[in-house]
């Protein structure tokens, strides 16, 4: 189909991404990012946070490097040489990523059909810089400076069917290069507006900053400095309805500011938009002061006037599901709908969770799986070679209970599936015993117990 074409697709205004949107390769189709016969793929590289090595340095000691080795790119870390005393003294980890989007059938990319893309960085750990409201109310928004440490390894712990990931990397992308190369706006619309809307607890916020921070990581040599803004819109509307709308004008004011700056990247997170929605028709019907619908109005205006900017981003989330049919979801061209985890992702949540207490020593580990790693779920139905999993013998036991927690937890949002470990661990009878099995059953009876009580 098209959408495997090289050009990313842009999809039009009205469109709601309600389906996934498949990404592998068929066969005759030439793969999405082919440059000079080879598979474009994307290295990170990650300086030490006591390095004062210049970027390009290391990314261009990362291309010798890479040059040197025969190597299979598969996605993971990348061994640093010892004997290469440069990278060994500025370089945390050397990451090779989406090399999955190309290849199926757990094939492997060799070294001479890649084109590796380097990208170098450094995480910075300020930490969030608050702006306060006035009089002690809670914070209207907070200001990031990406790459931030605090985002690192979240857009890895995000997991989806079907690409949805990568395609939000190439809208983001194509929005950028478009700016980039200065296309008119009025001959190819695309405003930079992308909207990611779904049920509570699906991950949206994380996938917007995990967004900002991966377009920081990769756009870096085009745009050294950026920032990512964090604005509440439910904060917005406290009951200082005539503070609200000084808080508007002084984010934007800022945000400005940055933009102005052509060698800044500037991400805009509007969280809970549909708040914005509520209130407007709350103040059209009398029951809310006007004031409120000025500071919506303002902020739409603002955020019209910043649509112009090259440089800008704008990521916003909604919790609705239905037709959301607002002034400010109309503006956005990139819509997502990010659905509920699916029984693959389930699992793949779960075991990310059980590695993690394997790997702290919580847990240990599986019989006959010395490893830190378990089996993924696309790994299972390989062996399986059938839909049905748990009737096969070739799959190990822990994996059925592992599945049969997934199955469990239908229902539940990725956010509860990422507690559900602890609810357990806190459920064993004997805490400081560090078998597995026991463990999983325990996590089954909390999957069923949690299931219970949801509304
Ligand atoms: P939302 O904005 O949709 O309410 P959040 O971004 O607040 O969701 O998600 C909260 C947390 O839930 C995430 O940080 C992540 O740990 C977990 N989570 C949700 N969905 C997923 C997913 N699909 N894969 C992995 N983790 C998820």
């Amino acid at each position: 189909s098209h959408k495997n074409s090289c050009e990313a697709t842009i999809i039009p205004h009205q469109t709601l991404v309600a389906e996934p949107i498949a990404t592998t390769t068929t066969d005759n189709t030439p793969p999405p990012c082919f440059n000079d016969n080879k598979f474009l793929v994307s290295v990170e590289v990650c300086l030490k946070p006591s390095s004062t090595a210049r970027l390009e340095e290391v990314q261009r000691a990362v291309e010798r490097m890479l040059e040197k080795r025969s190597m299979s790119y598969v996605d993971g870390l990348v061994r640093i040489p010892e004997d290469d005393l440069f990278l060994v003294e500025n370089v945390q980890r050397i990451c090779i990523c989406d090399t999955e989007e190309w290849v199926k059938n757990n094939d492997v990319l060799l070294f001479w059909q890649v084109k590796p893309v380097v990208h170098a960085f450094q995480l910075t750990e300020e930490g969030p810089c608050e702006e306060l409201g006035a009089d002690g109310q809670p914070a209207s928004f907070n200001e990031w400076i990406l790459p931030a440490k605090e985002f690192d390894g979240l857009w890895e712990s995000l997991i989806y069917e079907s690409g949805l990931k990568q395609q939000l990397l190439r809208y983001a992308a194509t929005a950028l290069l478009f700016t980039q190369k200065g296309v008119n706006p009025n001959l190819v619309s695309c405003n930079r507006i992308i909207l990611l809307h779904g049920p509570p607890g699906t991950g949206k916020t994380s996938l917007c900053k995990a967004l900002a921070q991966k377009l920081s990581i990769r756009f870096n040599s085009r745009y050294p400095h950026c920032q990512l803004i964090e604005v509440n819109a439910h904060s917005l509307f406290s009951k200082w309805f005539s503070e609200s709308g000084k808080l508007v004008a002084k984010l934007f004011q800022k945000i400005q500011e940055m933009v102005e700056e052509d060698n800044n990247l500037v991400f805009v997170l509007i969280d809970e938009v549909e708040s914005l929605a509520a209130a407007r028709k709350a103040a059209l019907s009398g029951s809310e002061p006007s004031d409120s619908i000025r500071v919506v109005n303002a902020l739409l205006t603002q955020m019209d006037k910043l649509k112009s900017a090259p440089n800008v981003i704008i990521l916003t989330t909604s919790n609705i599901t239905t037709a959301i049919d607002v002034a400010f979801v109309d503006r956005a061209d990139i819509k997502a709908y990010v659905g509920p985890p699916t029984l693959h992702v389930r699992y793949e949540i779960l075991r990310s969770c059980v590695e993690e207490l394997i790997c702290k020593g919580i847990i240990s580990s599986f019989q006959g799986y010395d490893g830190l790693s378990l089996p993924s779920f696309s790994s299972l139905k390989e062996k399986a070679n059938a839909t049905e999993i748990h009737d096969t013998d070739t799959v190990p036991w822990f994996c059925k209970q592992l599945i049969e927690a997934a199955k469990a937890c239908e229902g539940l949002s990725g956010r509860s599936l990422r507690k559900l470990p602890f609810l357990a661990h806190s459920a064993l009878s004997d805490p400081y015993s560090h078998d597995p099995s026991n463990f999983l059953c325990t996590m089954i009876e909390t999957a069923k117990r949690e299931m219970s009580e949801l509304p």
